[in-house]
C-alpha cells in the first residue's frame, strides 16, 4: 500500500482563472501546514474536515511569500482518494501554479504519476475500475452527451448492471453445484437445465443490449465521422466554415496525429461530428485528387455520415450523379446550396437519387437553411433511439471487447444446454462469463492491466 504523499496540478494547464494543486496522503496536511500561513495563524491540522482557508504560502527556506491562496482541507476517508487531501487554490497561470507545486514538492510531497490520484481511489476501494475509466473518459469527453455517459458510468450505473448480471450467474452456479452435490433426486438434470437456460438467456440479452449501445457510445466519444462531398465550387468550404464557426470546435486533442487527413470537431446539437479531410476541402477542393482514389474510397467507406453538397443554381451534372452512385448505400444528407440564386436544379431527379434521404436547401452565403441542416443531422443520429440519457451506455473499447467475449461464452453455454451437454460442462462457460464480466469492474484484473490503465490518465487526476 502506497502511503507517501503525492501532489500534482489538478486543473488543466493554462485554462481558467484558478489553478489547483492537489495533495493526497498521510502527510498532506502536515506538508501544507509547513508552508501555509493564515492571518490568524491557525494550523490546518486543527481545522475541521471539508473547510477552506484563506492565507499565504511562505517558503520556509527564505521566509518569503510565494502566493496568496485558498486552501481546502479534506480528511480521510470522505475524499476522492480516501486519503487526507489538501487542495491549494491559487491564481491561474503556469508560472504561479508551478511555483506552488515546486514548493509542495520541496517540502515532502512526491510528484504524482499520471492517473495516480484515481488509482489510489480505486485501490482504496473508493471507486471500481469502470468508474476509474469513466474519470479518464470524462477528461477526454468531447461533448455534453459524452460527458453524461462518463458521469453516469462514474456514478456506477454500468457497474451496478454488471454486478447484477454476475450475481445472477453466481447464484445459478451455486444452485447447480448444490444439485450436483446432492444427486439423490433423479430429476436433477431436468430441474437445473431449464433454470440455467432461463438465467443464461437473460444475461445474454442484457449483454446484447449493452453492446447495442456501444456503437452509439463510441460515436459520442469519438465523433460521427463526417465527410463533406461535392464537385468544385458548390460550397463545400463554405459549409465547413459555417459548421465550424457556428459550433465552436470542441477540444481537438489530436495533436501529433501523423495522418495526412486533417480532422475538425464540431458539436451539432449534442452530436459530435468529426469532419474528415478538412484539409482536402480547404486546399485542393478535391478529396480524390488529394489523397488518391483508393484512399478516398476508404475514407468514404469509414464515414458515418456524408454531406453531399449540390449547386441549386445549376442543373445536375454527370459528376453529381456519380457521387450519388458512390454513396448510395451510406448515410447521407443532400444539401442543395445557393438557394438565393435562381434555381435550375431538377428537384424531382434529386429526390429520386436521394432515395428517401433528407434533402435540405441552404444558402451558405446568406446563412439560410443551416438550422434545418443541423436539425437533420441530429435527427439522423438520434432517430428516436437514444434521446434518453438513462440508457446504460458502453463506450469504452476495453469494455466492449470484454462484453463481446462474455457474449460468446454465454452463447456457448446456452447452446450446450440446448444440446443436452452435462451441466458440469456448461458450468465452465458460465463461470467464464462471470469472470469476464468481473474484469469490467476490476474484480478479476491483473495488476499490470491496472497500471497500464491508470498510466493513460492525465497528470493530476
Ligand atoms: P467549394 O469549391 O465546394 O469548396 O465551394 P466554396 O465554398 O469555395 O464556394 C464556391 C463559391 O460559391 C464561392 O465564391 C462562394 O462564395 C460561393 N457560394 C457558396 N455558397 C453560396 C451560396 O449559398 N450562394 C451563393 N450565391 N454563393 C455561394
Ligand atoms: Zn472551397
Amino acid at each position: 500500500m502506497e502511503t507517501d504523499t503525492i501532489a500534482a496540478i489538478s486543473t488543466p494547464m493554462g485554462e481558467g482563472a484558478i489553478a489547483i494543486v492537489r495533495l493526497s496522503g498521510d502527510e498532506a496536511v502536515p506538508i501544507a501546514d509547513k508552508i501555509f500561513k493564515s492571518p490568524a495563524n491557525k494550523k490546518l491540522k486543527d481545522q475541521p474536515s471539508h473547510t477552506i482557508h484563506y492565507g499565504h504560502l511562505i517558503d520556509p527556506e527564505t521566509g518569503k511569500i510565494v502566493e496568496e491562496v485558498m486552501v481546502s482541507v479534506m480528511k480521510a476517508p470522505k475524499t476522492f482518494t480516501r486519503e487526507d487531501v489538501v487542495e491549494i487554490n491559487c491564481h491561474g497561470g503556469i508560472v504561479s501554479v508551478n511555483r506552488v507545486l515546486n514548493l509542495v514538492l520541496k517540502n515532502g510531497a512526491r510528484l504524482a504519476e499520471p492517473g495516480e490520484f484515481t488509482k489510489r481511489a480505486f485501490l482504496n476501494g473508493r471507486i471500481d475500475l469502470s468508474q476509474a475509466e469513466a474519470v479518464m473518459d470524462l477528461i477526454r469527453a468531447k461533448t455534453d452527451r459524452a460527458m453524461n455517459i462518463a458521469l453516469s458510468q462514474m456514478d456506477g450505473k454500468l457497474s451496478r448492471l454488471i454486478k447484477e448480471l454476475r450475481q445472477a450467474l453466481i447464484e445459478t452456479l451455486a444452485h447447480v453445484e448444490v444439485n450436483i452435490d446432492y444427486p439423490e433426486y433423479d430429476d436433477v438434470e431436468e430441474m437445473t437445465v431449464p433454470m440455467l437456460l432461463e438465467k443464461c438467456t437473460w444475461v445474454r440479452d442484457e449483454i446484447k443490449k449493452l453492446l447495442r449501445t456501444s456503437s452509439q457510445g463510441k460515436i459520442l466519444r469519438e465523433g460521427l465521422s463526417t465527410v463533406i462531398l461535392g464537385r468544385p465550387n458548390v460550397g463545400k468550404s463554405s459549409l465547413l466554415n459555417t459548421l465550424v464557426h457556428e459550433n465552436k470546435a470542441i477540444v481537438t486533442d489530436i495533436a501529433g496525429t501523423t495522418r495526412d487527413i486533417i480532422e475538425e470537431y464540431v458539436n451539432i446539437r449534442g452530436v459530435p461530428l468529426r469532419l474528415v479531410d478538412t484539409a482536402g476541402i480547404r486546399e485542393t477542393e478535391d478529396i480524390v485528387e488529394r489523397i488518391g482514389v483508393e484512399r478516398s474510397r476508404q475514407v468514404l467507406k469509414e464515414a458515418d455520415l456524408i454531406l453531399l453538397v449540390l449547386n441549386g443554381s445549376e442543373p445536375l451534372t454527370k459528376e453529381d450523379e456519380n457521387l450519388f452512385e458512390t454513396i448510395k448505400d451510406m448515410n447521407f444528407i443532400v444539401v442543395i446550396n445557393k438557394m438565393d440564386l435562381p434555381q435550375k436544379i431538377d428537384l424531382e431527379k434529386v429526390k429520386e437519387l436521394a432515395n428517401g434521404r433528407r434533402i435540405v436547401a441552404t444558402s451558405l452565403l446568406k446563412e439560410e437553411g443551416v438550422d434545418e441542416l443541423e436539425e437533420a443531422i441530429a435527427e439522423l443520429f438520434f432517430e428516436g433511439q437514444i434521446e434518453s440519457d438513462d440508457l446504460t451506455y458502453v463506450s469504452n473499447a476495453r469494455h466492449i471487447s470484454i462484453l463481446e467475449q462474455a457474449l460468446k461464452a454465454i452463447e456457448d453455454a446456452i447452446e450446450s444446454a440446448k444440446a443436452g451437454v452435462p451441466v458440469d460442462i456448461i458450468q465452465i462457460d458460465v463461470t467464464r462469463t462471470w469472470e469476464l464480466l468481473g474484469e469490467i469492474i476490476g474484480d478479476t484484473v491483473h495488476e499490470s492491466l491496472i497500471d497500464q490503465l491508470f498510466s493513460q490518465f492525465c497528470l493530476g487526476k
